[in-house]
C-alpha cells in the first residue's frame, strides 16, 4: 500500500532520510518511534509529499507520487495525515471543517457531504458538537475532529505524527481509542507515537528511527522487550 524505496533526502549538509526502506501492506498498522530530529515527521511529510525526496521512490497503492497538480491533490486525499497540532480552520465550524474536502476536493454535493460529515463525527464521539468552532472544543475533541476530517476523504492510508503530544493527559486515551478502532477497522496506518500502550494494543510491527536510518523493525512485543541495537536500548531506558 506505501513502498519507499532508498529514499533519501537532505536539509543541507543534514542527511535526514537516509536510504530508507519501507513497505507498509494493506491493513498493516505500523508505529514509528525514535529520538528527537531522527526525521520521523520528514518520513510522514514525505509520504504525503509536503516535503521532497532527493532520490529513490514513494508508491502509494503502486503509484508514484506526483508531483503537482490534480494527480498530487488526488494522493493528499488518498494520503490523510493528522498532525501533533490539530490544523483545524479556525473560522469554520466543525461541521464545515469536515465537509469542506469532500466539497473543494471530491466535488461531493453538500448534502452528501453534510451527511457523510455527521456520520465521521459520531464514530469519532463529537457530533454534538458540529455546530461549534475549533477553538470550543476540548484538545481531544479537536484532534478526533482532525481525524474524522481526513477520513472524509476515504483515504487509502492515514499518516499520524504525534497525535498525543499536545494533549492534557486525560485526552490522549479518546485519541488513542479512535485510533485503536480505526486500526481494528482495517486502516493502513502510519503513526508516529511514543505510546507504549497504543503500540502494543494495536501496532503490528514497530520501526525505531536513529539519525535519518530504520535502525530496528520488529514486533512491539519484540520490540519493547528484547531491543536488539545499542541506540534503541538507550532511548527505550529513556522513555520507559
Ligand atoms: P521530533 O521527535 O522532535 O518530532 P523528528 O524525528 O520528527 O523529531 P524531524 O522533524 O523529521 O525529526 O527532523 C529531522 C531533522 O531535520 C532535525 O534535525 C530537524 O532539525 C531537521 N529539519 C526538519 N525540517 C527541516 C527544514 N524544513 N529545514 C531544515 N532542517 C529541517
Ligand atoms: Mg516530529
Amino acid at each position: 500500500m506505501v513502498s519507499l524505496k532508498n529514499v533519501n533526502k537532505h536539509f543541507g549538509a543534514l542527511h535526514v532520510l537516509q536510504d530508507i526502506n519501507l513497505e507498509v501492506t494493506k491493513g498493516e498498522v505500523v508505529v514509528v518511534i525514535g529520538p528527537s530530529g531522527s526525521g520521523k515527521s520528514t518520513l510522514c511529510r514525505a509520504i504525503n509529499r509536503l516535503e521532497t525526496i532527493d532520490d529513490g521512490e514513494i508508491l502509494i497503492d503502486g503509484n508514484k507520487l506526483p508531483a503537482e497538480g490534480k494527480a498530487l491533490a488526488k494522493l493528499r486525499a488518498d494520503v490523510g495525515m493528522v498532525f501533533q497540532s490539530f490544523n483545524l480552520f479556525a473560522h469554520k465550524s466543525i461541521l464545515e471543517n469536515v465537509t469542506l474536502g469532500p466539497i473543494k476536493v471530491k466535488g461531493m454535493k453538500q448534502s452528501e457531504a453534510k451527511e457523510l460529515a455527521m456520520s465521521l463525527l459520531e464514530r469519532v464521539g463529537v457530533a454534538n458538537q458540529s455546530q461549534k468552532l475549533p477553538a470550543q472544543l476540548s484538545g481531544g475533541q479537536q484532534q478526533r475532529v482532525a481525524i474524522a476530517r481526513a477520513l472524509a476523504m476515504r483515504p487509502k492510508v492515514m499518516l499520524f505524527d504525534e497525535p498525543t503530544s499536545a494533549l492534557d493527559p486525560e485526552m490522549i486515551n479518546e485519541v488513542l481509542d479512535t485510533m485503536v478502532q480505526l486500526a481494528k477497522e482495517g486502516m493502513t496506518m502510519i503513526v508516529v507515537t511514543h505510546e507504549m500502550g497504543f503500540a502494543r494494543k494495536a501496532a503490528d510491527r514497530v520501526i525505531f528511527m536513529a539519525d535519518g536510518k530504520i535502525v530496528e523493525q520488529a514486533t512491539p512485543e519484540e520490540f519493547f522487550t528484547n531491543p536488539k541495537s545499542d541506540r534503541a536500548k538507550d532511548f527505550l531506558g529513556k522513555i520507559l
